[in-house]
């Protein structure tokens, strides 16, 4: 579930395995009246952080969840359903509450714990795990969490004026120019990505983030094989913020905007082709998403799970041509999650949403 924090806490407890060691070597060396002096240098080295209050501000403008540690936090951000888990690494609780009710932002409330380990971190890890319920208009996919000096900032749908900092590859975003010669310009949005893995499967463990990325370069391949130019808003695993990608696409001029998706649910029996898109616009979303929601059924011969509308997700209403998010399978089918392990199976989700873009431009 969370095996990036394991792994990041395997190399800080490398580490100070190691310094430990370069610490007992140096009593050896010194004689025993160091001792003393270099245990203390040793617990400090083990300082863990804490968080010590979380509470709503306002940053770049709008209203935002801030968590405030003592130290600069790192962290592991997971989408559960309607749940967005928040792990503060070595970090402990530092907090006589345990739950807030909000009620705005999209947000129910936030309960925070000390994570008690699981398979998922080591033993000696300490967690600190922070759970934001969100409402039942609010979505997962348009939370950005950001982390500015010694705070995590969690922003939900209002996306702020001032556009947020990301990770430093994300700092210069090249827009290419559209070309003049009359071909279709087609963005394709690759889910989440770096800190936002998105959702996941457990047999075998796969990050949605990884999933889009790979299903959405197989289909910029396949455009620019039949002469599309193409925009993907990010090409590797990196943090792009939900306006950035909206942005990107205004700004290319783009003739189609597809965002590529892996669902989640709660109940493992429910599988199949999902297409999201915003209703009621003078955009053409919803003939769009029928044409791409029908070839991604018939192309991988998945269940039908119809087109949403949903007028609220960030990168599907901020775009300004016709615009669709599709979530190809279930993570949390098991037996979708076997076949989305497959290149070949992405390959025909790729080939699928081709042939719905082709439909839909030569209608
Ligand atoms: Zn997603």
């Amino acid at each position: 579930m969370i095996k990036i924090g394991g792994h990041k806490m395997k190399k800080v407890l490398l580490f100070l395995f190691t310094f430990t060691i370069f610490l007992s070597m140096g009593s050896i060396a010194f004689g025993e009246e160091m001792k003393s002096s270099m245990q203390v240098k040793n617990q400090k080295v083990e300082t863990v952080n804490k968080v010590h209050n979380i509470k709503i501000e306002k940053i770049n403008l709008v209203d935002a969840v801030v968590i405030q540690t003592e130290e600069t936090p790192t962290y592991n951000r997971m989408d559960i359903g309607n749940r967005i888990v928040v792990d503060v690494l070595n970090a402990s609780l530092k907090m006589n509450q345990k739950e807030m009710h909000i009620s705005q932002l999209g947000i129910e409330k936030i309960k925070m714990t000390e994570f008690a380990s699981n398979q998922n971190y080591e033993k000696q890890d300490k967690v600190v795990r922070i759970v934001l319920y969100l409402d039942s208009v609010e979505s997962a996919e348009n939370v950005c969490i950001d982390q500015e000096g010694k705070d995590i900032i969690i922003y939900t749908s209002q996306k702020p004026v001032k556009q947020l900092h990301y990770e430093k590859e994300n700092n210069n975003i090249i827009f290419p120019t559209k070309n003049n010669t009359g071909k279709k310009m087609i963005v394709v949005d690759p889910g989440h990505g770096g800190k936002a893995p998105g959702t996941h499967s457990e047999n075998p463990l796969q990050y949605e983030k990884d999933l889009a990325l790979d299903t959405a370069k197989r289909l910029e391949k396949l455009l620019q094989e039949v002469g599309y130019d193409t925009y993907m808003t990010r090409s590797d695993d990196i943090t792009v913020g939900l306006s950035d990608r909206a942005n990107a696409a205004n700004i290319v001029n783009a003739d189609l905007f597809v965002s590529v998706h892996y669902n989640w649910f709660d109940d493992p029996k429910v599988s199949g082709v999902q297409t999201l898109y915003v209703d009621n616009d003078p955009r053409d979303n919803k003939v769009f998403a029928k044409i791409m929601q029908e070839e991604l059924v018939k192309g991988l011969d998945a269940k039908d799970m119809r087109i949403v509308d949903r007028p609220n997700l960030v990168v599907i209403r901020d775009t300004k041509m016709p615009a669709v998010l599709c979530e190809i399978a279930f993570l949390s089918n098991p037996e979708e999650v076997l076949k989305v392990s497959t290149q070949e199976y992405r390959q025909r989700a790729a080939q699928a949403m081709l042939n719905g873009i082709t439909r839909y431009l030569n209608q």
